[in-house]
């Protein structure tokens, strides 16, 4: 029998994330449109479409998709927003903030893991800044960041990502911080607003496990 296309698999994959309850029709479309499979090796491209984390070498790994989305959907990108990626790992959370619109910028540890993503990400069609650095760091010559995304789980909150997060104005809400907080085993999801120039507002969401976020500081 031959095999359903990436496409319909790609669909099937979008039905399964709603039943698990992402509600983002913008984020489910970018979903619906990213080629997961040209992010993993070859090797693995037949479980590209499963809801599940893939290893891209060098102990790394491409996110859950399930974990993409929800992220993805925490940070609330509007077209336009600019937003700062920890962990560019092999792309795939990069070109869906692109679906959406966003001004994406990632940072990456691993160096020969960047050159390679840089490299795909381009052919692919997806503009993303991508440099070398700990992300612990942030980018503070391009903050503020209307949403920051955190895709290794680390033991505390970085104080520069806090301040790199854009203060709210009349028009806008504050920047966004989602990072996976805990130990090595288990993390939970916190989503940190700025409401204001000294002020955050600190919700804990769900469980999950990451790679480590590794600070070279
Ligand atoms: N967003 C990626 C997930 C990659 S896994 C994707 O969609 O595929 C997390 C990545 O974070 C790994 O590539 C790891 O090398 C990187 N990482 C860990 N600590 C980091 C740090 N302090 N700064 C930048 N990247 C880091």
């Amino acid at each position: 029998m031959a095999h359903p296309s990436y496409d319909r698999q790609r669909h099937a994959l979008v039905d399964l994330l709603r039943e698990k309850g992402i509600a983002d029709e913008r984020v489910l479309e970018a979903i619906a449109a990213v080629p997961r499979h040209e992010f993993v090796d070859e090797a693995l491209r037949h479980r590209a479409y499963k809801d599940e984390a893939l290893p891209i070498g060098l102990k790394q790994t491409i996110s859950q998709p399930f974990t993409v989305a929800y992220q993805t959907s925490l940070l609330e990108v509007q077209p336009g927003h600019r937003i700062l990626e920890i962990g560019t790992g092999s792309g795939y959370q990069a070109a869906i903030l692109c679906e959406l619109g966003a001004r994406v910028l990632s940072i990456e540890r691993h160096e020969p893991l960047l050159k390679r993503t840089r490299d795909l990400l381009k052919d692919l069609g997806y503009r993303v800044l991508a440099r070398h650095g700990d992300g612990t760091l942030g980018w503070p010559a391009s903050a503020p960041f209307d949403g920051i995304v955190v895709t290794a789980g680390g033991a505390v909150v970085p104080d520069p990502l806090l301040e790199q997060l854009r203060a709210p104005d009349a028009d806008r809400p504050g920047g966004r911080l989602i990072i996976p907080i805990g130990e090595a085993d288990k993390q939970i999801m916190l989503r940190i607003t700025r409401t204001g120039p000294d002020s955050f507002e600190r919700e804990e969401l769900m469980d999950c496990l990451f790679v480590p976020l590794i600070a070279d500081h």
